[in-house]
């Protein structure tokens, strides 16, 4: 692993207030990505961040969209494999649906029923943590069908928003915090 000056990331996250609607300010990851430094940077310090924490997960599992983004690079870092949650009707195979709260409403997710071995150790990773109501219904299905849930990994956490509260107790490993 090579050693690098810390990058302050915040400056390649760009804010956009009232996306996707009054309110929100969304923090947009494109200008990070787009930065071939700061993309190389990022991936690293989350993968040395989880080696640090002792996570060790067989897979990677990762939240549609941008949980596809970091989730396989960082699988690929920790020598694990990566298992896409996505949103409903487009895995070919039998799922699992992941039913969780919106603000109003309910949505859902789903992942390949035989996506999972046994007892096998799963990190989940998305770029960000809001209310963490995905990463919590992901974490407690993973509970459910008898694997290990070794940790969470997100770029960002919204503070504010207490989603950690939300969460099982498991390692959160997270780069940025608003
Ligand atoms: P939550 O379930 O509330 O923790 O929402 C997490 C998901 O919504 C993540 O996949 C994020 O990418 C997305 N998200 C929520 N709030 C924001 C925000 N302010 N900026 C960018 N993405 C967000």
């Amino acid at each position: 692993q090579e050693a690098y000056l810390p990058m302050d990331l915040k400056s390649l996250i760009r804010d956009i207030p009232d996306f996707p609607k009054p309110g929100i300010v969304f923090r947009d990851i494109t200008p990070l990505l787009r930065h071939p430094e700061g993309l190389r940077y990022t991936v690293d310090l989350l993968a040395q961040t989880c080696k640090q924490a002792g996570l060790t997960p067989d897979y990677v599992v990762g939240i549609e969209s941008r949980g596809f983004i970091f989730g396989p690079p960082l699988a690929y870092q920790l020598g694990a494999g990566f298992i896409p949650v996505r949103k409903p009707g487009k895995l070919p195979s039998a799922v699992h649906t992941i039913e969780y709260e919106l603000e109003y409403g309910m949505d859902c997710l789903e992942v390949h029923q035989d996506a999972f071995d046994s007892g096998c150790r799963i990190l989940i990773a998305d770029d960000l943590i809001a209310t963490g109501g995905t990463a919590a219904a992901t974490a407690k299905l993973v509970q459910k069908i008898g694997c290990e849930l070794v940790g969470f990994s997100f770029i960002i956490e919204l503070r504010d928003l207490q989603g950690r509260q939300k969460l099982p107790d498991a390692p959160i490993v997270t780069l940025v915090e608003y």
